[in-house]
């Protein structure tokens, strides 16, 4: 029997390594649920692709409400590997945008603030949570291939061990709702992916983005059971959630961490 989705409520994926960490908050948002008018229905978060700024700000309302944060903090995302932390004097020179901060430009959010949820927005990328229980601090990392040619879930594994001291066998790791192996065609891999990617083709022209952040996390010393992948690809599953693959101009969805104040 098909599932039926109700398309009139806000809902999110969520992963059963995260769910049980003590006062932890997480979720990728479907892009149900919120107020935006095609081609952006309904729970898009994002302020640049042409939705109208006061839908924006009503779903955004119902995405921290729904999280139950205090603080919603964002960035601009450009693809890159900077990495800002969020911490109280960073979200001082924030830019408000109610109901969110955003953050100077850059693709991850560190922060071991209570109250303050992470979002990063996604319509194929991932977004990839980690989060270290022993030191109490979060990542959510904005990757899409090209954060993944940058490496960037590393990265962030490195800046937590040398900022804060993290072990990266404490960490747990989530990859949400992305473009899955089945869709991930790359006709320019030869000129776009590096050669440590070929390992990763599903099928010729095709690369699985899940396995290779699956293997960039490892790699950085965080154990493979500690990492949980969605298996839901974005593409296929355009009725849950936004693709740029498959829609062009579209929504956003909100991927959120945080801790509970
Ligand atoms: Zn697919």
């Amino acid at each position: 029997m098909a599932e039926q989705i109700q398309t009139s409520l806000i809902s999110c994926h969520r992963f059963s390594n995260l769910s049980g960490i003590d006062g932890l908050v997480h979720g990728v948002f479907t892009r149900h649920g919120g107020v935006s008018q095609p081609p952006y229905a309904t729970l898009n978060v994002a302020w640049n692709n042409g939705d109208r700024p006061e839908a924006v700000q009503e779903n955004l309302r119902r995405v921290k409400q729904s999280v139950g944060m205090g603080m919603l903090v964002s960035t601009c995302q450009v693809h890159g590997d900077i990495i800002r932390l969020v911490d109280s004097e960073a979200i001082s020179r924030a830019k408000v945008r109610d109901p969110v901060l955003i953050m100077q430009s850059g693709d991850a959010l560190v922060s071991s603030l209570r109250g303050v949820g992470l979002l990063i927005k996604t319509a194929d990328c991932q977004a990839v949570f980690l989060v270290d229980p022993m030191k109490g601090v979060i990542a959510n990392i904005h990757c899409g291939w090209r954060g993944s040619v940058a490496d960037l879930p590393a990265k962030v594994v490195s800046l937590l061990k040398d900022r804060f001291g993290c072990n990266p066998k404490d960490l747990y790791a989530a990859i949400s709702p992305s473009l899955g192996p089945c869709c991930a065609e790359f006709r320019n891999f030869q000129k776009e992916l590096p050669r440590s990617f070929l390992p990763f083709q599903s099928r010729p022209l095709h690369f699985d983005f899940w396995r290779i952040t699956r293997s960039q996390l490892t790699n950085a010393g965080v154990p493979p059971v500690n990492i949980e992948t969605a298996e839901r690809c974005t593409v296929c599953e355009t009725d849950r959630f936004f693709s740029y693959r498959r829609e062009g101009n579209t929504g956003r969805n909100a991927a959120v961490i945080g801790w509970a104040e």
